[in-house]
């Protein structure tokens, strides 16, 4: 193995030790996503608490086998995306942690709403939540219409947000609103939800219970200047740029989560029918080689990613195969246990409604489809990578 491989062939093992924790909880987190608190002591719920975080505020790396590790790259998260999200991806949901939101504050917020927010994130386990989504604007989020109304201090937001995870419980918010008409009028602000005038209720979901997906109301929340990101950049390079840019860096991650979930059905097969037809034997077989061929295209979609700052082309193709990959696979694998497959092996029933979710998570297929044929046209897709066009 060349130094690289050496490297993320250790995260891998190392996460994948971890996740052993984790797949006794898929029930519980399933029937009930907030008994996640009573687990915040678990290796794999730790390291997601701070995964992301830059070393330069303060963020301890993990050391694994002499490396070291801060889970800021794409190839890094996709790792432990796929790794957890195999061994219960309710969990992996359902942990607190900057995900989503520390990404764009690394892309929108000046130096000090840096320190303000990790610090925050370093001195205790937090939810954040990233909101976007509005009740009539989900793929079209260019069109919001969540309202940032200056006043001296600051502005004040008011508007509703939909389908966010882990609003409910989330301490910090990452939240976009329009300040005027036009592409450019989007402006992200940071939100701490105990503020008055914001609140969040998680919406009763069948997949992905562990997110606690939410609905946000916002009633006039007071917004400092301090909390307004992005006035240090060009007005290219705020709202709807740093809303773009933080689905690129984190596409190849959610593809990895969809590759976990294919995984665990396809182990779960392994794990509970002792015999199979050879028949079965086959249909087994070809699935492992799908799972295997997704994950490498996650693979060199998150190098892509790493390599040219944020290139999500060939992501927008390895979500689109993975997503597609996690319902054939559940689904195919509830046909190894009869008819009465998803009654009788409720982790079954649970990868699969789990995989439906992987669908809208940060695009529909349709919207990769539109991603990845621009990236293709426009020439930005690495040929010499697996066949992106076999994903559509
Ligand atoms: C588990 C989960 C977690 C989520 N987490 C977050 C979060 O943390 N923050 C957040 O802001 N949002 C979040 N979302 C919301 C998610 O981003 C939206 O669900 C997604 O963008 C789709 O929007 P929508 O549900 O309104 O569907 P719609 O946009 O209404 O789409 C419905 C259908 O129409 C198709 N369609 C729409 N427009 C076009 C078009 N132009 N061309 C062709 N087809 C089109 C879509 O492909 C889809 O099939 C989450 C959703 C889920 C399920």
């Amino acid at each position: 193995m060349s130094a690289p491989d050496d490297r993320l062939a250790a995260l891998r093992g190392q996460v994948r030790e971890w996740g052993r924790d984790l797949r006794p909880l898929a029930l519980e987190i399933d029937r009930d996503p907030e008994a996640i608190r009573r687990h915040f002591d678990l290796p794999a719920v730790r390291y997601l608490a701070t995964m992301g975080i830059p070393a330069a505020y303060g963020h301890e790396p993990e050391k694994i086998d002499g490396h070291r590790f801060h889970g800021d790259s794409a190839t890094e998260r996709a790792v432990v995306m796929e790794e957890l999200a195999c061994a219960d991806v309710g969990t992996l949901v359902a942990a607190p942690g900057p995900l989503l939101a520390g990404v764009a504050v690394g892309l929108l917020a000046d130096e000090r709403q840096k320190e303000w927010f990790y610090g925050r994130m370093l001195r205790e386990p937090l939810w954040t939540c990233f909101a976007l989504t509005e009740p009539d604007r989900g793929s079209d989020a260019g069109a919001l219409t969540t309202a940032l109304t200056p006043t001296p201090d600051g502005a004040l937001l008011s508007g509703e947000k939909r389908y966010v995870g882990n609003a409910s419980r989330a301490r910090l918010a990452v939240v976009f609103a329009r300040s005027r008409p036009g592409p450019l009028g989007i402006t992200a602000v940071l939100v701490d939800t105990a503020t008055p005038g914001f609140r969040a209720e998680p919406l009763d979901m069948i997949g992905l219970r562990g997110a606690r997906i939410s609905s946000i109301v916002m009633d006039e929340v007071p917004v400092p200047h301090e909390h307004v990101l992005g006035r240090h950049l060009p007005p290219t390079r705020r709202g709807v740029w740093g809303f773009v840019q933080t689905f690129n860096l984190l596409r190849p991650g959610v593809a990895a989560i969809a590759v976990g979930i294919a995984r665990a059905a396809h182990e779960y097969v392994g794990a509970h029918r002792r015999t199979l037809t050879a028949t079965e034997r086959h249909r087994l077989d070809a699935l492992g080689r799908r799972i295997d061929a997704a994950r490498h295209l996650v693979r060199h979609a998150a190098a892509a990613v790493d390599a040219r700052g944020g290139d999500g082309h060939l992501a927008s193709a390895a979500k689109l195969r993975a997503a597609r990959l996690a319902e054939d696979a559940t689904m195919a694998t509830c046909a190894f246990f009869g008819p009465g497959a998803r009654l009788a092996h409720p982790l079954l029933d649970k990868l699969a409604r789990d995989a439906r979710a992987m669908e809208f998570l940060e695009g529909t297929a349709n919207m990769q489809r539109l991603n990845l044929f621009q990236g293709l046209l426009g020439g930005r897709i690495d040929r010499a990578a697996p066949s992106p066009a076999a994903a559509i």
